[in-house]
């Protein structure tokens, strides 16, 4: 049977879909910044980076860079239709939103729900990288 914990070396990633409202995010990931969103009403983060606050839906939401740090909440590894499983997992940022990203660079022992992450930016075909989360 296969390692199942082989980090994803193999896997091409596509370009990410860029619009109007997220093209700051991935201007900023061009340069290696994590940005996030917060409400200036509320005053709580969000994920994903939107115009409108999902918790009280104030257009009053500003830009701010993150140092990318949390801990997994929960992660499932990927064995089917793909050349090397590769994991996705819920990453529940220190600023409080939960983040629906693959996990890349671990093994068994940090492979698991708690771990410490962080932001590591993986290239893609022809865009600006994509956000993965390594332990560490
Ligand atoms: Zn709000």
């Amino acid at each position: 049977m296969a390692d199942t914990t082989e980090a994803p070396a193999a896997r091409r990633i596509p370009a990410p879909a860029v619009n109007v409202e997220s093209k700051p995010f991935w201007d900023a990931a061009e340069q290696g910044k994590f940005l996030i969103k917060r409400c200036k009403a509320c005053g709580k983060a969000h994920w994903y980076p939107r115009n409108l606050c999902p918790h009280c839906f104030s257009s009053e939401t500003v830009w701010e860079e993150s140092p990318g740090e949390g801990v997994i909440y929960t992660y499932s590894v990927m064995h089917r239709n793909t050349p090397v499983p590769y994991a996705i997992a819920y990453v529940n940022l220190d600023e409080g939103p939960a983040v629906l990203t693959n996990i890349i660079d671990y093994d068994a022992a940090t492979l698991k729900i708690g771990a410490r992450v962080k932001v590591k930016w993986t290239p893609t075909e022809g865009g600006p990288p994509v956000f993965t989360f390594a332990p560490v």
